[in-house]
């Protein structure tokens, strides 16, 4: 796997900034951008499926309150597993929205309960993705992420242990297959590595609090997947954004970095989006970003 010679666009949910998260169509044109690896959000469904969906919850991007009232839980929401594979079928994906409100979490882009979308498994996408490998003679990575484990056992299931199957049934083995597995849950990813001798490229996910330390992380991660402000450091006096010694510290323990979510209409307290990609991607150096606008990063590192 090159990823440390050339900055990795991962679409991040897909195309997401222009169809709604988790898609096959979204993932379909993130592959036609020319991104380099397309992401999986895993949860479980009641029989074992893994979906590709971002929350343990459906009612943000499905329209599961209309078609299973009844299904809701005490906490008034809909969790993705307590429904068959066949159930989640029946329900029609929109662009994220606030279920109180019914108002779309991002205005600007595609219009929420417009057209037919329905969620997918692993499975699925990775039979989309191979397929269009295969049509197109392209080798574009999966990027799965094993969502909230510690959630699943509580609720009697070990998804590392199934999605880890589905990985090997599908080819993907070693740090040579073109897959990346990420997960925020430090003892997760060591088990995943150190129980399941899992030979995967794999990420640690991290946030600001409680991050295992960088020397631990090496020893059984291969990159850290930081969020962008873990990077910086703030602004110095003349307003220029200060770097973070996190990616240099990093990069001296052979870890990669792919520091997550760059989005073309939220870019903070940079002057654009491209400038936000310079800082990261050139002076920061980081080696890949999560994007949900994978045309433009593309567009971006071609040009720089
Ligand atoms: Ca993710």
């Amino acid at each position: 796997m090159e990823i440390q010679k050339k900055k990795a666009v991962i679409a991040h949910r897909g195309a997401s900034g222009y169809l709604p998260e988790h898609t096959l169509p979204t993932k379909a044109m993130a592959y036609a951008m020319g991104a380099d690896y397309l992401e999986q959000d895993i949860v479980l469904s009641k029989d074992d499926v893994p979906i590709v969906i971002h929350d343990i919850h459906l009612e943000t991007v499905t329209d599961v309150a209309q078609k299973f009232p009844k299904k809701k839980r005490k906490d008034g929401r809909f969790y993705v597993i307590d429904f068959t594979f066949w159930e989640l079928k029946q329900l029609n994906v929109s662009e994220r929205f606030d279920p109180v409100t019914s108002k779309a979490v991002f205005p600007n882009r595609f219009p929420a309960f417009t057209s037919t979308f329905k969620l997918h498994s692993l499975q699925e996408e990775i039979e989309f993705i191979q397929g269009l490998n295969k049509s197109t003679g392209k080798n574009i990575g999966i990027y799965p992420e094993i969502k909230e484990p510690e959630f699943h056992r509580k609720e009697g299931k070990d998804i590392s242990k199934i999605v880890l199957k589905i990985l090997n049934n599908c080819g993907y083995n070693t740090k040579k297959d073109n897959c990346i597995l990420q997960c925020f849950d430090v003892k997760e990813l060591k088990r995943i590595r150190n129980v399941f001798k899992s030979e995967l490229f794999l990420v640690q996910l991290t946030e600001f609090k409680n991050d295992e330390k960088l020397e631990k992380i090496a020893t059984y991660a291969d990159g850290i997947g930081p969020w962008i402000h873990q990077i910086l450091d703030g602004k110095d006096k003349n307003g220029k954004w200060k770097i973070s010694n996190l990616v240099a510290n990093a990069h001296k323990l052979n870890l990669i970095v792919h520091a997550y979510t760059f989005r073309a209409d939220q870019f903070g307290d940079f002057n654009s989006f491209e400038a936000l990609l310079h800082v990261a991607l050139y002076e920061a150096n980081v080696d890949g970003v999560f994007t949900d606008f994978p045309d433009k990063v593309v567009d971006f590192i071609n040009k720089n």
